[in-house]
């Protein structure tokens, strides 16, 4: 079957007790068992029957076991946000010694984790040019315990080279991790361009417009013990599991995620292209774009598509704040691939903690705008776009 019909017609674990056509959605914090024996053998992994909903959930277990189908994983972990997938994630693979190589280009959480709190636990960052193969070489030493880095950077769109990044990984004998939340895992196999680890924000486009925070782990089995460790340790000890109405929330969202996605992306290229003919603006920032720096690449790695995030260049601070004030149809509201169209000043916001310099080498410029580009007709949104620069 295709992803889309996978998608749609993943089948339930068990048949529901009034033949649902929806999973149903289990709001129970613990099951009952009918015997100690049961419940000795559930408690300790030898059957899969639910015990506590910290750990597992019927309906959370579907949800994962859609994503499982759609991306051939060894193993899908549901959590209470894309951060919390990103966190239990580090903390598994990291520990008091090891360091973790990555970029000065990712999403001002993910930059936060690994280069403050991470470092009070005794775990360093080594920050680098992803992009630059030997650099990245150069900062894997022999406490080095993964490559981490987004697929495309949220905001600088920085793609670097996946395959390179896998070779070298395999090499060193560590796993590449990659947050793929830019470009939906159903457009391309993160697995096939050598990632082990994928984590993703299920906030973004998988929940179906905003409804809810969420995030996944996507495990290839490649990366010994990991997923073991995930499930019967981080969940149980951290406690950020997914919970049973959010996966029903996302569940209905991937259902519907090629559909919106196709359309998000497609209005995302088009309001790139007719952004590139007003003179208010000094860049149009698109890896979808074929003048973009990553272009070939991506099409490469990811397809035909280029998501639905887009940024743009104006003079200065000051008119990137009457431009934000003047919109009137896209939304002041950060988040990324909502159903509507939103604008954010990343500097100010996002990043609006860090300091000059560590802005400065994160390459945030207070003259960004970004853009995620929603399901609205794009004639209006630009015409909003070329009012609000008047
Ligand atoms: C939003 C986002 C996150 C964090 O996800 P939450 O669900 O908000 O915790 C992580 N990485 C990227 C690339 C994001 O855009």
């Amino acid at each position: 079957m295709k992803k889309q019909t996978q998608a749609i017609h993943t089948p339930f674990q068990e048949r529901d007790a009034y033949n649902a056509l929806s999973m149903p959605v289990y709001h129970t914090a613990a099951y009952e068992f009918d015997n100690a024996d049961d419940m000795a053998d559930a408690f300790c992994g030898r059957t899969t029957a639910p015990d506590y909903s910290r750990i597992t959930n019927p309906t959370v277990t579907y949800f994962e076991n859609k994503v499982k189908t759609l991306t051939g994983a060894h193993e899908v972990i549901a959590l209470s946000s894309g951060m919390a997938a990103i966190s239990n994630t580090l903390l598994a693979i990291a520990a008091t010694g090891k360091n973790i190589v990555s970029s000065h280009h990712m999403f001002g959480n993910t930059y936060a984790l690994i280069s403050g709190t991470l470092r009070r636990f005794g775990v360093a960052a080594h920050l680098c040019d992803l992009t630059d193969i030997d650099e990245v070489e150069r900062n894997i030493d022999g406490d080095t315990c993964c490559i981490y880095l987004e697929i495309i950077t949220n905001p600088q769109m920085e793609v670097a080279d996946l395959s390179k990044l896998s070779r070298l990984a395999r090499a060193k004998n560590i796993p590449l991790i990659a947050d793929t939340t830019m470009i939906p895992f159903t457009k391309f196999t993160a697995k096939a361009l050598g990632v082990d680890i994928e984590v993703v924000s299920s906030t973004k486009y998988l929940s179906g417009g905003a409804t809810s925070i969420g995030g996944l782990v996507i495990d290839y089995g490649t990366c010994t013990d990991f997923g073991k460790r995930m499930k019967s340790e981080m969940l149980l000890n951290f406690g950020a599991y997914m919970t049973p109405h959010v996966a029903y929330m996302h569940t209905i969202g991937l259902e519907t995620l090629d559909a919106r996605y196709r359309i998000q992306a497609g209005n995302a290229l088009d309001l790139a292209q007719r952004l590139q003919s007003l003179p208010q603006i000094c860049r149009v920032n698109y890896i979808g774009l074929p003048d973009n720096p990553y272009h070939a690449l991506a099409v490469r790695q990811f397809g035909d598509t280029a998501g639905a995030m887009v940024t743009i260049e104006l003079a200065d601070k000051e008119a990137c704040f009457r431009f934000i004030n003047k919109l009137k149809l896209i939304r002041r509201a950060t988040n990324l691939f909502d159903n509507k169209s939103l604008a954010i000043h990343p500097a100010s916001t996002i990043f609006g903690n860090f300091t000059d310099d560590e802005r400065r080498a994160m390459d945030i410029l207070d003259t960004t705008i970004r853009l995620s580009v929603g399901l609205e007709d794009v004639d209006d949104l630009f015409d909003d776009i070329k009012q609000a620069l008047k």
